[in-house]
Formats: C-alpha cells, sequence, structure tokens
C-alpha cells in the first residue's frame, strides 16, 4: 500500500544504550504530533529488540539493516531473516548502496535476501542506485532498471506489492550533495514506469518510492512535494531526534 514513508538508517552507529535513548526521544516527539507518514527506525541488529520494546506509537515501526541470504546453519556471524522476525522488526532494508559496495551484493544475492525476507513476512525497503560516473555516463536510468528487475521482478505482483522501493544516488549519500528535486522526480517516475511495464499501473500507483542521498531538514519539503517520491530514506539526519523529526514534519 502506497503511503508517505520516513525511514531512518542508522548504519553502525550507537550503543544499544544510546539508540534505546534515541528511540525513546523520537518516541516522545512522534507521540506529541500527528505525523502524517510511517516512520521507520532503521537500527543495528543487537540493537531491535530494545528498540521494539522501547517505541510505543503505532507510527513507528522498526526495521533491520540487512539478512543473509541463506535460511540457517554454518554461516558465522549472519542474522536470518527468521531471526530479523523474531525480534520485532517488521521491515528490512535490503541491497544498500554500502552493503553492495563493501560486502559484495550484487542483484542475485539480493534475489535471496528478498525471497527470504517476504517468506519471512518481512517488508524489503529495496535500495537501487547509481554511482556518480554512471550519472555522468547518463547510464543512471539502465542502472537502476537491471537492479530492479534482476532482484525484483521474479515476483508475483502480490508478492510486489510488499517491496517498498528507496532511490539512493550512490554520489549523493553522505556527502551532502543532494539530488535536485527535479532529478529525483525524474527517476522516481522512470522507476514507477518500470513498474507498471511490468505488474502495470495498479501496483505501480501503490509502490512507495523513497528518496535517499543527504536529506535534511532542509531540503525534505522540496524532495517530498514531488508526486512520485514519497519520503525518504535518511542516514546521517536520522540520528539526531530534532534531526530527524524536522524531516518527518516535512510532511
Ligand atoms: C543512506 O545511507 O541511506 C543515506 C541516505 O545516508 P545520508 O542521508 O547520510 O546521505
Amino acid at each position: 500500500m502506497r503511503q508517505n514513508i520516513v525511514a531512518g538508517n542508522w548504519k553502525m552507529n550507537k550503543t544499544v544504550q544510546e539508540g534505546v535513548e534515541l528511540a525513546k526521544d523520537i518516541n516522545s516527539r512522534v507521540e506529541a504530533i500527528d505525523p502524517k507518514c510511517q516512520i521507520i527506525l532503521g537500527t543495528p541488529f543487537v540493537h531491535i529488540t530494545e528498540v521494539v520494546k522501547t517505541v510505543k506509537s503505532d507510527k513507528i515501526a522498526v526495521a533491520a539493516q540487512n539478512c543473509a541470504d541463506k535460511v540457517s546453519g554454518a554461516y558465522t556471524g549472519e542474522v536470518s531473516a527468521a531471526m530479523v522476525k523474531s525480534t520485532g522488526a517488521k521491515y528490512v532494508i535490503l541491497g544498500h548502496s554500502e552493503r553492495r559496495a563493501y560486502y559484495g551484493e550484487n542483484n542475485a544475492i539480493l534475489k535471496e535476501k528478498t525471497d527470504l525476507a517476504l517468506a519471512n513476512d518481512l517488508l524489503p525497503i529495496f535500495c537501487v542506485g547509481e554511482v556518480l560516473s554512471e550519472r555522468e555516463s547518463n547510464k543512471h536510468f539502465d542502472v537502476v532498471k537491471s537492479q530492479i528487475e534482476e532482484a525484483l521482478f521474479h515476483l508475483s505482483a502480490e508478492a510486489f506489492g510488499k517491496i517498498v522501493l528507496a532511490y539512493e544516488p550512490v554520489w549523493a549519500i553522505g556527502t551532502g550533495k543532494t539530488a535536485s528535486p527535479a532529478q529525483a522526480q525524474e527517476i522516481h517516475a522512470f522507476i514507477r514506469g518500470l513498474v507498471a511495464g511490468k505488474y502495470g499501473k495498479e501496483v505501480a500507483n501503490n509502490v512507495s518510492i523513497l528518496y535517499g542521498g543527504s536529506c535534511n531538514a532542509k531540503n525534505a519539503k522540496e524532495l517530498f512535494s514531488n508526486p512520485d517520491v514519497d519520503g525518504g530514506l535518511i542516514g546521517g539526519a536520522s540520528l539526531k531526534a530534532e534531526d530527524f523529526l524536522s524531516i518527518i514534519t516535512a510532511f
């Protein structure tokens, strides 16, 4: 179901205690307003159980930042989708560019992860986006197209309906550079068109497509006002309650 979403990606930041404090702070600020969006906290694995216990607002859900591409067994250090589900997390971020770049996650691996997430009733927030050289050589549409086609287009329309997409140009992540509202709208509309071509207009109109890449209090309103931008996946600005709230209230 298409909805406005502001999702935080805490990455590898904060101890469990610090994370609980942040979640508490966000929760009390959210309870004091009437947010016009679903809020998601993407925490490290070890924080999830405590953060789930901490958040009371029904507007806030919790996400893992990854899950394994295997069901279970001798995979030291990995965390399965079933384990994530058992923490109380509702969402899982998959295909973040840092996972693709530093941990070798390709479209085939992400296809497996997506299937396991869905089989365990987790809702994937599936990230796509091009690096700077691809944008500069005008390959960004092709890159995003193959990321989506190769990892997601084997899904049934019903299963695809559970996916949230996040367009995150890699050159904008953590750099302070943001895609312009027009650049974001252009590629979000392209992505929605791609989904329409595969699954039809109804499915395409129902998918939430988030923008990520140095989204902050100053630029969120303009980015979110585009017809095909349904919210944001927020890194740096999700680590302080005040900053995160100012993005939430951009809706
Ligand atoms: C991200 O990592 O998903 C992200 C968008 O980071 P930042 O907001 O810090 O650019």
